[in-house]
């Protein structure tokens, strides 16, 4: 008897990969987005289905070794990146994405170099990944290295992972990475982009920290304006 049908997380995995696919990260039945539901399940993407029009009812629902427990339809064939990503960095979500401009720089770059302060909630610079097979043990392994110390990591010659705490957190960083790349890839058309270095980013911890960046408060008739 499968357990309860996890219909909100199967509903957040749907409504992810159709903003995803709105947002131009995927395309087609190229991508694949999963999150925890409940204590030992995740709620994940099927193999072979069109993003832009998933419903919750295509999810998959898996315990963490792999097997179905709810849906008719076989998971991605990621499934074991995805579960890697659970059992080692204890993520609440993993979106992995062939969005266009990680793509491009996954197959140039061993690692996109730090040129923003908001790449610091990726972890600051991005590494890329070694390439292998999709659906392999070695781009799993290969994959699940790089993330070691970021929430992020480019997959050379093939795309991008992002994981958070929840969904909307890890669907954001695949947003806010493929805005990097594009960054990246703009000042690099015209020069060589600088880099932020240690000191740089220390300091742009300490102000986040002392200012609240990224959390709205109430106006105190001072005239700061937001970093
Ligand atoms: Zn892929």
């Amino acid at each position: 008897m499968a357990p309860p049908m996890f219909e909100r997380e199967r509903t957040e995995v749907a409504e992810a990969c159709r903003r995803l696919a709105r947002e131009g990260l995927v395309i087609g039945t190229a991508g694949n987005v999963s999150t925890r539901a409940g204590e030992r399940e995740v709620a994940i993407s099927p193999t072979g289905a069109v993003l832009a029009e998933l419903t919750p009812e295509e999810v998959s629902v898996v315990d963490r070794k792999g097997k179905v427990v709810g849906g008719d339809l076989e998971p991605t064939s990621e499934l074991d990146l995805h579960l890697g990503v659970y059992d080692r960095y204890d993520a609440g979500a993993v979106v992995h994405t062939h969005a266009p401009m990680a793509t491009a720089l996954s197959c140039v770059l061993d690692e996109l170099p730090c040129v923003h302060y908001q790449m610091l909630l990726l972890g600051g610079a991005v590494p890329v990944a070694r390439y292998e097979t999709f659906g392999t043990p070695e781009l799993a392994a290969a994959v699940l290295d790089a993330l070691e110390g970021r929430s992020a990591a480019l997959m050379a010659n093939h795309g991008a992972l992002t994981y958070a705490p929840d969904l909307d957190g890890a669907v954001e960083r695949a947003l806010l990475l493929e805005w990097a790349c594009t960054v990246y890839w703009r000042a690099a058309a015209i020069g060589a982009p600088r880099t932020l270095d240690e000191e740089d980013r220390e300091a742009v911890v300490t102000a986040a920290l002392e200012r609240g960046y990224g959390s709205t408060r109430p106006a105190d008739g001072g005239s700061e304006e937001g970093p």
